[in-house]
């Protein structure tokens, strides 16, 4: 819509600014805005040896990603191409899907609140698991959808046939994520291919994939995409590939929901640095597996060492592992960080800890010994 200059409205004054005869305020955003939750954000970094908060690699990217980076920064003053085009070709050739089916965005948590916003409005519902990823509140909330959170099942994974029972005709949207952040808990292709079966075909199935890579699957979920043409599937380079700093990410999906995200995305979404950063980053198979690999021995280590001190916890597929320690979880929180290594707590129900660093691994079990009987029984469900 364009403002014509010879409009009849008169100028605002500042006196009968609308502003002004609601209070002092300012402008107000839609409703429910207000209101969202907080991302929370990672606490003292700068004191902490250690920094097991937020699911990042510990390690910075390999010098040829660091080259690409220098060389695309060189270019900086030129727009990137319109649709990240580079990497949604890379990305598609990769895993056997036409570019039409392949969006790239600034991080995944892009284009899930591009999914989201395409799709789902104020008088609709956004169905997702809770205790799951603390963003799909804040950006559900953003659209004015109501969300409906469905509890995880008693070892802490998607409770998928509750899930598929709560849909309406209200429903717009439904996320999985798996592995489940913060629970490390993954959905198994049986149960999804389940899962999907029950999901009205007007539906769209969000399957968030960030740490998939650590999960180290039989089945890659983008076949699905052929039988399903409700689903969307969202990975990243932030997590394995080490690429949280510079925001890429990707979505595969049917070619109508790619075209509809393409109509309502933002032109430039991934800056040329992000792009070039995230091709050298794949072009490097055999480091990203070692380092998968790494973590995914730590992992071992930590749930082992933990179990052996009575501590009961779910099978983690992610890059971290969740500690479900309900009412001590700030507690244990203060005493890792005692122990000067920063961890994600959720108050009343459990801690989450990255794994990278074995410096980091022995500081969290020295905050574990340094409490008082801190033996979990297996979790109860969580409510909100
Ligand atoms: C970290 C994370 C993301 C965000 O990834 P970006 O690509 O950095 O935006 C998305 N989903 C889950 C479950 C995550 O934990």
């Amino acid at each position: 819509m364009s403002t014509n200059i010879t409009s009849p409205l008169p100028p605002l004054e500042p006196s009968d600014h609308r502003g002004a005869s609601r209070g002092a305020s300012g402008p107000s955003p839609r409703p429910g805005i207000a209101t969202l939750p907080e991302y929370s954000r990672s606490q003292g970094k700068a004191s902490v040896r250690w920094i097991a908060s937020s699911n990042e690699l510990p390690v910075p990217p390999s010098p040829a990603v660091q080259d690409a980076v220098a060389a695309a920064a060189a270019d900086a003053n030129r727009y990137p191409s319109l649709a990240g085009d580079n990497l949604v070709a890379t990305v598609a050739g990769r895993l056997g899907l036409e570019p039409g089916q392949v969006v790239a965005g600034a991080g995944s948590l892009a284009l899930l609140q591009l999914l989201l916003s395409t799709y789902a409005a104020s008088g609709d519902e956004v169905i997702y698991a809770w205790r799951s990823y603390e963003a799909y509140p804040i950006l559900v909330g953003v659209t004015g959808a109501a969300a409906v959170e469905v509890p995880l099942t008693g070892g802490s994974r998607h409770d998928l046939k509750s899930m598929a029972a709560a849909i309406t005709t209200a429903t717009r949207a439904v996320i999985v994520c798996s592995p489940n952040n913060p629970t490390g808990t993954t959905v198994d292709h049986e149960e999804l291919m389940d899962f999907l079966d029950r999901v009205p075909a007007q539906v769209l199935v969000i399957l968030d994939e960030a740490y998939r890579e650590f999960s180290l699957p039989e089945h890659d979920s983008t076949h699905l995409l052929k039988r399903f043409a409700n689903l969307a599937v969202l990975r990243t380079f932030s997590k394995a590939y080490g690429l949280a700093g510079l925001r890429a990410g990707y979505l595969a999906a049917g070619q109508d929901i790619a075209a509809n995200l393409r109509r309502a995305a933002p032109p430039f979404p991934v800056s040329r640095v992000a792009e070039a950063a995230a091709i050298a980053a794949w072009d490097e198979p055999d480091l990203t597996a070692q380092t998968i690999s790494r973590i995914v021995d730590e992992r071992r280590y930590l749930s082992a060492q933990l179990r052996n001190r009575g501590i009961e916890l779910p099978a983690s597929g992610g890059n971290f592992v969740w500690i479900p320690v309900g009412g001590r979880a700030l507690e244990l929180e203060a005493a890792c960080l005692a122990q000067s290594v920063s961890v994600r707590a959720f108050d009343g129900e459990g801690v989450r800890v990255t794994l990278g660093e074995r410096g980091a691994t022995t500081a969290v079990l020295a905050a574990v010994d340094s409490m008082a009987r801190l033996t979990i029984p297996p979790a109860a469900p969580i409510a909100r």
